[in-house]
């Protein structure tokens, strides 16, 4: 019998709902039980693709090339469970589809309407997912906060799963906030009526787990429980971790949320098996070793921006048993900054992330020029790779005008353009490279060393490339191309010569990188920045 847990969010958004329902995730697989995500994104955009990053953080991207919410990423993290275009729900793929069928006269003369139409949509694409072969429990996070009109819909068709599964298959997880006022003094009214707007749309939560700054006592845990109706062990206390989010499913275990959902969904699962999670935290809470990245981009006043980046740079140290600890350069700001050996003091490892748009560019430019002639560690991942050959055609060919035809269309050395603008097919125009993909790695290169392989996958999202017309000249003056798709016809990574670690990827090995499962290349990332701080102790 598959089950099926939705989580929802009450009193404010940004409470850590995604990292919520991904815990919950990992608990269950530990307890050897097989798990979908569901992310269900109330707004009107079909995907996040359109979205700046100043809306709504990092785009993620799927294997299927589905570009998502970043709440995926988190998924990817804390679980197993495969992700696809199909995992990531909208509004507007909701309505898209019921408006197509509409057109179509599919409907056969009914007036179309919120329930049942929309809802049964809702409710197919989730029983997609959830009724696979062998999938037992399917997580369905329901983004945005309770009493949102926008989330109406996606409750009610929740509300339903009831009335369709039975109260045996189907458990509400809610999220909820617990503020502590001037002296101190946890308050539940907010709680109380988030429930109470939960309540009225048919929804009672089987379990809440309350955010708060520090653990709740019995005597609060009780008052929740009494103006709920949620069971006292039911209300769990989600106080903020002091060191690392990877302690969260640790944190739900010792209050024995797996043995209450396993119960409620009365689910025959073995007991927890969390070494893996153990021994992640065990290391970050036991290094004392530091080692600090300087990461420079556009977008670095943001959180979230660079989600996954900042996580797999987290995996690195934990793979080298020490703590990253990573500095926001602002690229648009060091573009002014005369002094770089300030802005890059005590700084172990530089790296240029994706991006878009020309803004920064320049800063970008210089931190990879810096790092190149200073030695240091250098990691150009998407946009940081093709900064890498734009800086090496400039310092090293002395073609002062080398760019990129994104930023600068007409420029004269297009050492960076779009495929069709190298076969002069201009009416194409550019169309992304959406998701996972095969590179070859070329024998003898740091990158075929490190992943111990000749043939990789990983994933992409970008439309720019490295100009073929200029491969040649790049590679006789020293640039290294380390990795190639099978055609050959793009080149999908770069090395430094003569560098300790310069290296740059077209594509995005962030989205791979797991804290039990470190991604290969930011490990050695940081273990040549670790090295470069031991040299100069
Ligand atoms: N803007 C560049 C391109 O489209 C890089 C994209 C990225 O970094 N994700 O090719």
């Amino acid at each position: 019998m598959k089950k099926y847990i939705f989580v929802t969010g009450g009193v404010c958004s940004s409470l850590g709902k995604g990292i919520a329902a991904a815990s919950l995730g990992s608990l269950l697989e530990c307890r050897d039980l097989k798990v979908r995500m569901i992310k269900i994104d109330p707004y009107i955009n079909v995907d996040a693709g359109t979205m700046s990053p100043y809306q709504h953080g990092e785009v993620y991207v799927t294997d299927d090339g589905a570009e998502t919410d970043l709440d995926l990423g988190n998924y990817e993290r804390f679980t197993s469970s495969p992700l696809s275009q199909k995992n990531s729900i909208t509004t507007g793929q909701i309505y898209q589809e019921v408006i197509k069928k509409e057109r179509e006269g599919r409907f056969l003369g009914r007036t179309v309407q919120v329930i049942p139409h929309i809802t049964d949509e809702i409710k197919k694409r989730i029983l997609q997912i959830g009724e696979e072969d062998g999938v037992d429990v399917t997580i369905i996070e329901i983004g945005g906060t309770v009493g949102d009109i926008e989330s109406i819909p996606f409750l009610e068709a929740a509300r339903q799963f009831i009335h369709d599964k039975g109260k045996k298959r189907v458990l509400f997880v809610h999220l909820t906030l617990i503020p502590a006022v001037a002296g101190g003094e946890l308050k539940t009214k907010p709680t109380q009526h988030s429930v109470g707007t939960l309540r009225e749309i048919g929804i009672q939560p089987d379990i809440l787990l309350c955010r708060a700054p520090y653990k709740l006592d019995e005597g609060l845990r009780n008052k929740i429980s009494l103006f709920t109706n949620v069971e006292t062990e039911a209300v769990i206390s989600a106080y903020d971790v002091k060191t690392s989010i990877y302690e969260i499913p640790l944190v739900y275990h010792d209050q024995k949320l797996d043995d209450i959902v396993v119960q409620h969904l009365e689910i025959d699962a073995p007991h927890c098996i969390l070494d893996a999670w153990q021994n992640v935290v065990n290391i970050y809470n036991s290094s004392s070793v530091t080692v600090s990245i300087g990461l420079v981009g556009k977008y670095v006043d943001l959180n979230d921006t660079y989600k996954s980046i900042h996580e797999a740079l987290v995996h690195g140290g934990i793979a080298n048993g020490v703590r990253t600890e990573i500095r926001y350069i602002d690229s648009e700001s060091l573009e002014k900054e005369k002094d770089l050996d300030k802005v890059f003091d005590q700084v172990q490892g530089i790296l240029v992330p994706g991006g878009f748009g020309q803004r920064g560019i320049q800063g970008m430019i210089d931190a990879a020029r810096y790092a190149r002639t200073r030695k240091i560690p250098y990691f150009g991942i998407c946009l940081g790779m093709q900064v890498m050959v734009i800086e090496y055609a400039r310092s090293i060919l002395g073609m002062d005008d080398a760019d990129s035809t994104e930023f600068f269309p007409t420029c004269p050395n297009p050492v960076i353009s779009l495929l069709a603008e190298q076969a002069d097919i201009k009416a194409l125009g550019g169309t992304m490279r959406l998701g996972r993909s095969e590179s070859r790695l070329l024998p003898g290169t740091k990158i075929a060393t490190i992943y111990t392989s000749d043939s990789i996958f990983e994933r992409h999202r970008h439309r720019y490339e490295v100009s073929n017309s200029y491969r040649k000249v790049l590679q006789d003056a020293g640039l290294i191309v380390g990795g190639v798709t099978p055609d050959e016809a793009l080149v999908e990574a770069v090395e430094w010569p003569d560098h300790p670690w310069g290296l740059g990827v077209q594509f995005h090995p962030e989205f791979n990188s797991k804290p039990i499962k470190p991604h290969p290349l930011f490990t050695s990332f940081i273990k040549a920045s670790l090295d470069k701080k031991r040299n100069e102790q």
